[in-house]
């Protein structure tokens, strides 16, 4: 049949999850084609905009994502946002099978008082910006304060916490974004707060796994070099410092007397009841004010449902499945953080998406799938001109690389990133 000489397979999100999905259908079926839709002008999600600059080692991963890019059979549709400029239901009309790997573009919030207050940011927005990622690039964070507080205690408050405490002699060597290092260069930060509700055993980086402990001695160890001479560009004359503080619960910022800022922050003082990592923070009733000017809140990604169409569960901020398989809609699958939530490395992103990519695989074979032909990008490509969109290639993507790494090697970085979508069009050109 049609269908065994070439299954159309649409993949959404081009991260990890979508990559390594995507690999895992290529390689395993000698004929699938691969569409991977992105709303991003480039590719690799996460890898891209979370990843911090200092950590180059673990973007090496870019490389086999390009190889799987640059298969005949697998097509990048970049700047298309999946359930605005195209539906799900269009998507599962045009291709076998679609695959949900979107990855979790929220992040938790606090719901404290005060938390709208300039000053008060996401850690997500924060990482966003020094990563490049073209919504957060106008952030402009207040850095003109002598303390940096972060509510939160996992692996991206660690990140951000060395972001803003690395001497920027080194940040200077890695792929930050020009106004990220500017804006750093000119900090004022010398001190920066960790703060957890629970204690040193139940904190989200103490878990069983080498990277939070490599980060955090990499953070011990990068604040303790002696510091830096003071340039004439830099405000820090004094070492930085930073500490944890656990049991403790944010209950308000506390603004400026004009209201117009954040300048400090009321912490609950709670104790463990029970011994173990299962233990409970309770409070004791007692209160802390912590003075500080920047408050940055690393209490969780989020995903977000796509399309009404699609099954998601709000709760869980998970597409509700089985094995990859989204309940209830049979040719729909779902890879990544969506599949599990928004914790896991990008070895453990892999091995689900292989899972998925598995499962998609056998439900070929078993001929689970909606038989006939099926015309995938054909349809779609002429939905989106009416629509106004334009869609980028990993051709395109590789002239904004080529771009990126001229950039960089003038000013001695391994790339500049573009961070300005319509800079990015223009260099494309029509
Ligand atoms: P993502 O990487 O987020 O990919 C999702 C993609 O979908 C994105 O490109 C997004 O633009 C796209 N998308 C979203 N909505 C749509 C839409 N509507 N239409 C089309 N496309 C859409 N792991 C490590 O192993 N080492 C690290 O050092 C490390 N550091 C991290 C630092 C931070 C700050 C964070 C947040 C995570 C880090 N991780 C790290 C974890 C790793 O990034 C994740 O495991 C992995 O990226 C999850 O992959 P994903 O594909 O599910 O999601």
């Amino acid at each position: 049949s049609t269908l065994e000489l070439a299954p159309h397979i649409c993949v959404v999100g081009s991260g990890p999850a979508g990559f390594y999905t995507a690999q895992h259908l290529l390689k395993h079926h000698p004929r699938a084609q691969v569409d991977i839709y992105e709303k991003q002008l480039v590719p690799f999600g996460l890898v891209r905009f979370g990843v911090a600059p200092d950590h180059p080692e673990v973007k090496n991963v870019i490389n086999t994502f390009t190889q799987t890019a640059r298969s005949t059979r697998c097509a990048f549709r970049g700047n298309v946002t999946v359930g605005r400029d195209v539906s799900v239901s269009e998507l599962r009309e045009a291709y076998h099978a679609v695959v949900l790997s979107y990855g979790a573009e929220d992040h938790n919030i606090l719901g404290i008082p005060g938390e709208e207050l300039p000053g008060v940011i996401s850690a997500r927005d924060f990482v966003g910006w020094y990563n490049g990622l073209p919504e957060n690039r106008k952030l402009a964070p207040n850095l003109n304060c002598d303390t940096a507080l972060i509510l939160g205690q996992g692996n991206v408050a660690l990140d951000v916490a060395r972001i803003l405490l690395t001497p920027t002699e080194l940040l200077e060597k890695t792929d930050i974004t020009a106004e990220a290092l500017k804006v750093l260069k000119q900090s004022q930060v010398k001190r920066v707060w960790i703060v957890g509700r629970r204690g040193p055993l139940q904190v989200a980086f103490t878990i069983k796994a080498s990277r939070p402990r490599k980060r955090l001695l990499e953070l011990l160890v990068r604040t303790a070099r002696k510091p830096p001479e003071p340039k004439a560009d830099s405000k820090v004359t004094t070492p930085r410092a930073w500490g944890l503080r656990f049991l403790r619960s944010p209950q308000e910022m506390l603004p400026s007397p004009n209201g117009s800022r954040v300048v400090g922050i009321r912490l609950a003082v709670m104790r463990l009841e029970g011994s173990d990592e299962n233990a409970q923070a309770v409070p004791t009733g007692e209160m802390e004010d912590v003075p500080c000017g920047l408050v940055l809140s690393s209490v969780g990604y989020k995903s977000r449902s796509i399309d009404p169409t699609v099954p998601f569960d709000p709760k869980l901020g998970v597409i509700p499945n089985s094995e990859g398989r989204v309940l209830g809609a049979p040719g729909l699958y779902c890879s990544g953080w969506v599949k599990r939530g928004p914790t896991g490395v990008i070895a453990t992103t892999m091995n689900d998406s292989f899972l998925t990519g598995q499962a998609l695989l056998q439900d070929l074979e078993a001929g689970v799938l909606p038989l006939g032909p099926k015309l995938g990008y054909s349809v779609i490509e002429p939905l989106l001109k009416n629509r106004g969109v334009q869609p980028v290639s990993f051709k395109d993507w590789e002239k904004l690389d080529a771009e990126e790494v001229a950039q960089g090697q003038a000013v001695g970085k391994p790339r500049e990133k573009l961070v300005d979508p319509q800079q990015m069009l223009q260099i494309l050109g029509p």
